[in-house]
């Protein structure tokens, strides 16, 4: 046992580069102990792997029946400080949302305690939901955006942190800082998380969206993440109001998109959130720049910001990923954004139907009777190209996270050489919220768990092989 910390034998799910939902039954798989899958084998090879690695079999972990482990789910876009006011404050549209619920509470977030204490509670319940990478908004506030890493690197969880600038807030003038501030603030933040030396916690630059920066900050924000080779965040085209005032403010850009880009804050590590109502031109960037979109269709929903046609965005090849957007989305779940995502491809696609059997009928009645056309072989056409299926979901929650954030060499899937970052599921679990009557095909659990299930099937948590979930008493 030397060179191996665990060995799991069971069944694995998990996306690759060529396909979305790959069933491996009976295989073992070893994670040596820097957290990396050192193997990854047929069963029957147990005896030789053992000689091999120098394990004895006696310490090989097996599944129970049903049992499985899949990746570990990737948040691309939570707002830590908002898990406060979760499930609340949702009756506003997006900008005054922001106003009237959103800002005041960040700004009690100077309070190093109040944060101290909400931020152990988010990791903590983000990691037994199965979110073992998240990339976070934190506030304006650096030292309180320290204590989010701390609280990270402490549970374990993988992260990326953003302190928020914003040096424009005409809406709730107290909660901003001059544009000096912003970037010497920045500036310390880094520095202070790089002296830290976190295993697998890591600073994101942060404007929080066009609107609340000024052009000189987006710029030197861009400039210092070119320089430090560091990640990006931000929002963009999330609601109509919201673009309107981009464009305003922004008089010289011709759209949303250009006012990060020439500010160089749109590259191959850039994640940006929503993307509801970007163009076809703008999605043609974003692929030429390597940027991700995070998708988070609850928020755009209880906000009533719009659908990301996620569809579309996939055929532009822009990298997509999955993001709860807590608070404006109601659950930290990744679970449910999977769930949210089908659904709304679905809405798109009914949308999308009406729309063609209205054209459909106009041209039967001004006799350009359409020759050839069968409507339902066109509905299913539609239906194969165009609503997200649960695999596809499932792939964007895991691998397709892990792109979106470009750590798709180090996560995502079971690769051998990648860190072990995984979900044991039971779906027999004692209050599991579903049942499984029968032999059912692993796939079919799989999709039982990703529409039904909850943590409660989540019998384990693991980041880089640390088992973080259950937790244990010295965290
Ligand atoms: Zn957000």
């Amino acid at each position: 046992m030397d060179t191996v910390q665990h060995i799991f034998k069971g069944t694995f799910i998990h996306s690759t580069t060529r396909c979305d939902c790959e069933v491996i039954e009976n295989h073992i798989l070893g994670v040596d102990h820097a957290g990396k899958i050192l193997f990854f084998e047929d069963a029957r090879k147990q005896s030789k792997l053992a000689q091999k690695w120098g394990f004895d079999e006696s310490s090989i972990q097996e599944l129970g029946k049903n049992e499985f482990f899949m990746p570990g789910m990737i948040d691309t876009h939570i707002h830590a400080p908002q898990y406060s006011f979760i499930g609340t404050g949702m009756e506003r549209p997006l900008l005054e949302w922001l106003e009237h619920t959103t800002f005041p509470i960040e700004d009690t977030f100077s309070d190093v305690d109040i944060a101290r204490n909400m931020y152990s509670a988010v990791v903590k319940r983000t990691l037994r939901n199965g979110t073992t990478t998240a990339c976070y908004f934190a506030t304006i506030h650096t030292d309180a955006s320290i204590v989010l890493a701390d609280a990270a690197s402490q549970y374990g969880q993988r992260a990326f942190i953003g302190k928020v600038c914003m040096d424009r807030n005409d809406t709730y003038q107290k909660y901003s800082e001059t544009t000096e501030e912003s970037i010497r603030e920045t500036k310390r933040f880094v520095d202070v998380l790089k002296k830290k030396k976190y295993d697998r916690v890591k600073a994101i630059i942060t404007p929080r969206f066009a609107i609340s920066c000024s052009e000189r900050l987006l710029n030197e924000l861009g400039k210092f993440a070119e320089e430090q080779n560091l990640h990006i965040q931000s929002h963009i085209s999330e609601s109509p109001a919201e673009i309107k005032e981009v464009l305003r403010l922004f008089p010289d850009y011709k759209n949303y998109t250009e006012v990060y880009d020439r500010n160089k804050l749109l590259t191959n590590k850039t994640v940006m959130a929503h993307g509801c109502y970007l163009t076809n031109e703008e999605l043609h960037v974003f692929r030429e720049r390597g940027a991700a979109i995070s998708h988070c269709p609850n928020s755009n929903i209880s906000l009533c910001s719009g659908h990301l046609d996620v569809r579309n965005a996939l055929n532009h090849r822009v990298k997509v990923g999955f993001g709860t957007d807590v608070a404006g989305g109601y659950s930290v779940s990744l679970l449910d954004a999977i769930r949210k995502a089908i659904e709304t491809s679905k809405i798109l696609f009914m949308e999308r139907s009406k729309w063609d059997n209205n054209k459909t009928e106009n041209e039967v009645k001004g006799s350009m009777t359409p020759k050839g056309i069968n409507r339902d072989a066109q509905n299913d056409k539609m239906e194969k190209n165009n609503v997200l299926s649960y695999k596809e979901a499932f792939r964007l929650a895991t691998l397709g996270g892990s792109e979106a954030l470009s750590i798709d060499h180090i996560i995502g899937n079971f690769e051998v050489g990648k860190e072990f970052d995984a979900l044991l599921i039971n779906p027999d679990a004692k209050d599991s919220p579903f049942e499984v009557f029968s032999h059912i095909p692993k796939e079919e659990m799989l999709q039982k768990f990703l529409i039904l299930g909850d943590d409660r099937n989540i019998k384990a948590v693991y980041v880089a092989g640390r088992c973080t979930v259950p937790f244990s008493s010295n965290t």
